[in-house]
C-alpha cells in the first residue's frame, strides 16, 4: 500500500517514495528544553511517532531524527530567573520531555541530537554561507541576507511584505535588510558561548536544525516535520540556509523533499497562551490520565486540522480505548480499511472509526494489530480506568461549576469512604485508591 502525505511545500498530497531506495529519512523539530512540554508539543511528538510507525510497517528501513534545542535565549532567561545552572535545566527538561513522550506511547527517535553537540557543524554551514555571499558578518553577528535567495517564501507562501512583518523585528542597526536573520550571535561573558571565526558566540536557532538534519540524515532527506507554527520563519529559514550553503538556488526540495506540518491544539476553543492561563502541560495531564487515552485523544482529529481539547475529547478517547481493549485478542493483520486510512495522509479519525468497527465485528486480532501499529498500549494499567469514578468526578466538576458545593463535597466524601482520594491538578481532578 502506498503512503501518501500532504506536502506543505508543493501544497498537494504525494506518495512517499524514499530517495534512497528502501530507506526513509525523517527529521522533526524537537523541543527547546527550558520547561515542560505542553499538549501542542505533545501532539507533534505523537503525530510524528505515528508517521514513523506506519513508515516502519511499509519500508525496510526508517531513520527518524528529532532534536533537542539546548542553547537558546529562553533557556538562558530561565536560568537567570531560577538561578539554576543552564546544563542542569536542559538536562532536567530533556529527561522530563522524554519520560512524558514515552508515557504517551512515543518510541525514542533513532537519533536525538543536541544542538550543543553540533556547534562545529553549524560554524561550517555559516562559513559556507559567507563564502557564497549569502551571509555577512556585522557587529559580532553573522546574518543571512534574505534578498540573496530568490526562493525565499516558497514554503510559507509569504510575500516580501509579510516576511518583513513576520520577522522578529528588533532594533538591529547591523541588519542590511529587515528580513535578514541571525545565524550566529555574540555571547556575553556569563552566557554559553563557543569560539568561532566571528568571536565567541552561539548559534541562532534556525541554523541548528539545518546542521543537525544534514549531519544525521544527509541531503536531501525525505520528510521534514514540525508544528505548523514553525513553517515561518523557522522552516523557511532552514530551507534558505541549507540550499544556499550548497549553492542550490532553484529547488527548495534539495534540502527536504516533503514538509509535513501538524495543526494547533486549542483548549475549549481558545488558543493556549500564558496570558489566558490555559496552557495544558503534558506532564500534568499524565498525572491525571492514562497516556494511551491521551494519545488516542491527540490522534482523534486529523493531524493537519486544529485539535480542540475539551473534557469531551478525553472522555471519548478513554471510552474508545476501553472498547478497543475489550475487543483485542492476539494480534493478527491490521484490517485493510485501517491501514488504508492511515496511508491516506494519516487519516487517524477514519482509522479509529474503522478500528471500532472491527471491534464491533469481533475482529479481535485486527484490533490488536491496529493498537500495536498506532502505539496504543493494549494492556490497561494496574490502576484501571474506572468509568464510574470518572463519571462521579465529572459530576463533581459540574456541581462545583454550578456552585453546588454540598453536592461536590458529598461526592468527595462518598469516594473517600471507598478509599478513593481526589487531587485537583491544573489538568483536572486525578484520583487514586489509597487502600
Ligand atoms: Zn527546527
Amino acid at each position: 500500500m502506498d503512503l501518501t502525505l500532504y506536502n506543505s511545500l508543493t501544497r498537494r498530497k504525494e506518495a512517499v517514495a524514499p530517495i534512497e531506495p528502501g530507506h526513509l529519512r525523517l527529521y522533526a523539530c524537537g523541543p527547546t528544553v527550558y520547561g515542560p512540554a505542553h499538549i501542542g508539543n505533545a501532539r507533534m511528538a505523537v503525530v510524528f511517532d505515528l508517521l514513523v510507525r506506519v513508515a516502519r510497517a511499509l519500508f525496510p528501513r526508517v531513520t527518524y531524527v528529532s532534536n533537542i534545542t539546548d542553547v537558546d535565549d529562553k533557556i538562558i532567561a530561565a536560568a537567570r530567573a531560577s538561578g539554576e545552572d543552564i546544563a542542569a535545566i536542559t538536562e532536567k527538561y530533556t529527561l522530563i520531555y522524554n519520560e512524558d513522550m514515552a508515557a504517551l506511547g512515543c518510541a525514542p527517535p533513532d537519533v536525538q541530537p543536541r544542538a550543543t553537540a553540533h556547534i562545529g557543524d553549524m560554524v561550517a554551514l555559516v562559513q559556507g554561507l559567507l563564502d557564497r555571499g549569502h551571509a555577512y558578518a556585522a557587529d559580532g553577528h553573522v546574518l543571512f541576507h534574505v534578498p540573496s535567495y530568490a526562493g525565499y517564501g516558497a514554503l510559507s507562501g509569504r510575500s516580501r511584505e509579510e516576511q518583513v512583518a513576520g520577522a522578529r523585528v528588533e532594533v538591529a542597526p547591523y541588519k542590511r535588510d529587515p528580513a535578514d536573520f541571525v545565524l550566529w550571535k555574540p555571547a556575553a561573558p556569563d552566557e554559553p558561548g563557543w569560539d568561532s571565526p566571528w568571536g565567541r558566540g552561539r548559534p541562532g536557532w534556525h541554523i541548528e536544525c539545518s546542521a543537525m538534519s544534514q549531519h544525521h540524515l544527509g541531503l536531501p532527506f525525505d520528510i521534514h516535520g514540525g508544528g505548523s507554527d514553525l513553517k515561518f520563519p523557522h522552516h523557511e529559514n532552514e530551507i534558505a540556509q541549507s540550499c544556499c550553503a550548497h549553492g542550490v538556488l532553484d529547488d527548495p526540495a534539495t534540502y527536504a523533499r516533503m514538509w509535513v506540518h501538524n495543526g494547533f491544539v486549542t483548549v475549549a476553543g481558545e488558543k493556549m497562551a500564558k496570558s489566558v492561563g490555559n496552557i495544558l502541560l503534558a506532564h500534568d495531564l499524565l498525572r491525571a490520565h492514562e497516556g494511551a487515552a491521551l494519545r488516542l485523544a491527540l490522534l482523534s482529529a486529523h493531524y493537519r486540522q486544529p485539535l480542540d481539547w475539551t473534557d469531551g475529547t478525553l472522555h471519548a478517547a478513554a471510552k474508545n480505548l476501553a472498547a478497543l481493549r475489550r475487543a483485542a485478542t492476539e494480534p493478527g493483520e491490521v484490517p485493510t480499511p485501517v491501514l488504508g486510512a492511515l496511508c491516506d495522509d494519516l487519516n487517524t479519525p477514519a482509522a479509529i472509526s474503522e478500528a471500532l468497527r472491527a471491534a464491533k465485528a469481533g475482529d479481535g486480532a485486527g484490533v490488536a494489530a491496529t493498537m500495536d501499529l498506532m502505539g496504543l498500549d493494549r494492556a490497561a494499567p494496574k490502576e484501571a480506568a474506572d468509568p464510574r469514578i470518572d463519571a462521579l468526578l465529572q459530576e463533581r466538576q459540574a456541581a462545583r461549576a454550578a456552585k453546588d458545593f454540598a453536592r461536590a463535597d458529598a461526592i468527595r466524601d462518598q469516594l473517600a469512604a471507598e478509599g478513593v482520594t481526589i487531587e485537583d491538578t491544573p489538568a483536572g481532578p486525578r484520583w487514586q485508591r489509597s487502600r
